[in-house]
Parts: structure tokens; C-alpha cells; sequence
């Protein structure tokens, strides 16, 4: 059972929280699902063991961060050197150097760190619905500029938003990818390392979510309903929505 969670933003202690960043966590909040992996005897393993454990039954776990934010360097860097432990972290190509994302050079900082860079698409567009061309166009263009920023060619893959289709996985195989994370909620009990399923972790993540999660207890039915509406909607309809839900659930 491999337990791969993804994070987005993890927000110094000091930072306001915008309200419509659901997949934001604190600093402090980070801190404490750390202490609990560790706790759990869930440290994440090195990324390039996901191919092996493949089939062992015991649970393990992976971290992933997702879009390439300037926190990742700055917070999540300092969290995971303290405990010697290492996480995917996917980027989109084309926000390189972009105000409040990494640079090339903190890129490969965390490359050099050991960390894995994984390919998030170029444009951080859906994928899936494009022609095979920009398909193809998307996943090369990112591919270059990252063998060009950290010097090796990427392995893993994570299709923006989680949407992958036959055609998007056949041109991420074709390149290369051997390894292609979704975001379709679940431990991967019946594991294919080509459509990896996650945990996204989110701001209402607290120490006893956090803990249900490692127990392998979470809301699948509400996750069904999650990837139907996703499926269904256009991506800003499905992004208002949910926010609206998240602020409906706090002011509960
Ligand atoms: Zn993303």
C-alpha cells in the first residue's frame, strides 16, 4: 500500500491565508504531519524507491508538492533536511521565475538537495482535452527546460489538475515517464504506478485528519462525488465550488 501525499502551498507561520487557497497549510500544520509520520513509522521514503515498493504490502509513504511556489524552498526545504528526508516536488515550466514561484537555480537547489523534480506540464493546463500536438507540445517543452535545469531526465509525472486520459498517459510513457501521479483520492491498494492515486492534503488537514488518513480511514463516497462534479464541470466552476464548500464547512 503506498500512501502518496500531495501538498500545494505550505505558508510560513507568519503569512495571512487567502480564504480561496484551499490547498494551503501552515507551517505549523506541516510541522505536525511530519511529527506524525514519524510517529506512525511512516517516514517518506527516498522518491526513487517507488518502483520497488511496488507490492509490498506493508504501508509506505511519499510527499509530494505540487506548482513549484517560492515556499517550497523556503519552508518545506528546511522541514524535510531537518529529518533527512526527501519528496517529489512537481513543477510547472512555464511559472519558472515567476513573482512568488522557484527559480531555475532554486530548482535546482532542490535537486542538488536530492529531491526528485517531477513534470507538471509546461503551461500548467488541463492536457487531457488537447490535441495529440499540444499534448505533445506541453510535455516536451517542460521536459527540456527541466533536463536543462537539474541535469537528468524527469521520471514522474503529475498531468495539471490530475486529469489523464489513454492519450496523455501513452505520450507521458512514450517520453519517458515511467511514473505518473493522478489526483484521484485513494492508497493505491491496487497499485498501478502509471495512474498513482493521492491524498491531497488541504487547509482543514488537522492533526486528527491527518491521523484518520494514516489509518487509511477517509470519505470515499465524497470523494466519488468530488471526481464526478471534477469530470463533469469546467475547472473554474468546479475551483469556485469548492471553495464555497470549504468556507461552508468552516463557518459551520
Ligand atoms: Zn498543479
Amino acid at each position: 500500500m503506498i500512501l502518496f501525499l500531495t501538498y500545494h502551498r505550505v505558508l510560513p507561520d507568519t503569512a495571512r491565508p487567502d480564504p480561496r487557497d484551499v490547498y494551503s497549510v501552515s507551517a505549523a500544520q506541516f510541522g505536525t504531519h511530519l511529527d506524525a509520520l514519524a510517529a506512525a513509522g511512516l517516514p517518506p521514503r527516498p522518491p526513487e524507491t517507488l518502483r520497488e515498493s511496488a507490492g509490498e504490502p506493508a504501508p509506505c509513504c511519499y510527499l509530494s508538492f505540487d506548482d513549484g511556489t517560492r515556499d517550497h524552498l523556503e519552508v518545506v526545504l528546511p522541514a524535510l533536511h531537518a529529518r533527512n528526508w526527501r519528496a517529489i516536488f512537481f513543477v510547472p515550466t512555464a511559472k519558472l521565475d515567476q513573482p512568488g514561484r522557484l527559480t531555475r537555480a532554486q530548482v535546482r537547489q532542490l535537486a542538488e538537495a536530492g529531491h526528485t523534480i517531477g513534470c507538471h506540464g509546461h503551461e500548467h493546463r488541463r492536457m487531457d482535452t488537447m490535441s495529440p500536438d499540444a499534448m505533445g507540445e506541453q510535455l516536451d517543452t517542460a521536459l527540456r527546460i527541466l533536463r536543462d535545469v537539474v541535469g537528468g531526465a524527469p521520471w514522474i509525472f503529475a498531468p495539471p489538475g490530475g486529469y489523464l486520459n489513454a492519450a496523455l498517459r501513452a505520450a507521458a510513457l512514450e517520453r519517458g515517464l515511467r511514473v505518473i501521479r493522478t489526483m484521484r483520492w485513494g492508497f493505491n491498494r491496487r497499485l498501478d504506478l502509471t495512474a498513482l492515486e493521492t491524498v491531497p492534503i488541504h487547509c482543514d488537514t488537522d492533526a486528527r485528519a491527518f491521523a484518520a488518513i494514516l489509518a487509511g480511514r477517509q470519505p470515499r463516497a465524497l470523494y466519488a462525488v468530488k471526481e464526478t462534479l471534477k469530470a463533469l464541470m469546467p475547472i473554474g466552476v468546479y475551483e469556485r465550488l469548492r471553495a464555497l464548500a470549504f468556507r461552508l464547512r468552516r463557518h459551520r
